[in-house]
């Protein structure tokens, strides 16, 4: 009998470096209908590669069943991703299923291309919030960073349906790469200024081991800071909570905030409360990993709860990732998970 979604108890697992398991990050599909060059880019993802079929994925009920063991060891938020999560069919049965845990902060990340059709449903079956990926406003800049022709008018639809939903308050995160779509960021703030969605502007990382990553290629958070403020006058604010990737910046006028995701020049690893589970039931501990747990062989092979909540366990105990403050050109040349399989 699932666990009561209310009362829920759990024993949190801590990692080597004292990190408490708390984001579960659940990658429902490889594919997407963009190919963003710092994720996807078309050169290796094209028509001939062998993405994983259906009877490899986990089945919805496979991942409801592990985020309940999760959970019991302490997973308070879910994030759905990708790939582009908006492509797997019926994934709102996924969130209702999800949803019956309440308490649980059950969000999704998407490039927004589906967002204008799809936010009523996700929101009735139970999604609190979401983060959609928008590189430029510019049409084509924004087709220089996804690499298809998708206008970014439909994202923005997107964003305002998942507002007029309830699916807030919407994050908009923004890979910034230098000499592609920096000069579009203090546009990017400005548009979304007073809105209530909140701007993450992202630096360029060497995720997977296909997106030609180079150090040139990132703009510094602080850089940006610089930028915004010539412009806007912002100041530091706390974090939300331990973990929090974005290291927020709130608008002196009170018309909002921003944030910043600096991987590669601010690590963030000591405080870093996720896991990633990729479509097919690898577990892995760090968006940098080099390889993950099984997890759907333990499903298949009909395990107990008990076995698969120690093997989980076992691999969050033994943790010791810090990726971010051991990079360097050398470690950015290994062959990595790509960040299409587990989501970002
Ligand atoms: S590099 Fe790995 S350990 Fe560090 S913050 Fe990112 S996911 Fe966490």
């Amino acid at each position: 009998m699932p666990s009561d979604p209310m009362t829920h108890s759990a024993s949190t697992l801590i990692d080597t470096r004292g990190r408490p398991l708390r984001d579960l990050r659940v990658s429902v599909t490889d594919r997407c209908n963009f190919r963003c060059t710092y994720c996807m880019p078309k050169e290796v993802f094209g028509k001939d590669f062998q993405f994983l079929e259906r009877e490899q994925l986990l089945s919805f009920g496979e991942i409801h069943r592990l985020v309940r063991i999760f959970r019991d060891h302490g997973v308070e938020k879910v994030r759905l991703t990708g790939g582009e999560p908006l492509v797997r069919r019926k994934l709102e049965r996924l969130i209702e299923m999800l949803a019956y845990h309440e308490d649980l902060d059950l969000t999704l990340t998407t490039n927004g291309s589906l967002l204008r059709q799809k936010a009523a449903d996700l929101k009735a079956a139970g999604l609190k919030r979401v983060t959609v990926s928008l590189d430029s406003l510019d049409n084509d800049t924004f087709t220089r960073m996804n690499d298809v022709d998708f206008p970014v008018s439909k994202v923005l639809e997107g964003i305002e349906e998942a507002d007029r939903v309830g699916l807030r308050p919407v994050k908009i995160n923004m890979v910034v790469k230098r000499g592609v779509n920096d000069d579009s960021v203090v546009e990017m703030a400005r548009f979304f200024k007073g809105t209530g969605h909140i701007v993450r502007f992202i630096e360029f990382m060497d995720v997977g081991s296909t997106n030609g990553w180079q150090m040139e290629h990132v703009v510094p958070s602080r850089e940006l800071v610089e930028k915004i403020r010539a412009e806007f006058p912002i100041e530091p604010v706390d974090a939300n909570y331990r973990g929090e990737v974005a290291e927020r910046w709130r608008y002196l006028d009170g018309s909002g905030e921003v944030g910043f995701i600096s991987s590669v020049t601010q690590a963030f690893c000591k405080d870093c409360t996720r896991t990633r589970l990729s479509a097919e039931g690898q577990l892995f501990t760090c968006l940098f990993a080099t390889r993950g747990t099984d997890l759907r062989a333990l499903l298949r092979a009909d395990a107990s709860d008990e076995e698969i909540s120690a093997a989980i366990a076992k691999v969050w105990s033994a943790r010791a990732d810090r990726y971010s403050e051991i990079r360097t050109a050398e470690t950015a040349k290994l062959r990595k998970v790509e960040m299409s399989y587990i989501g970002g």
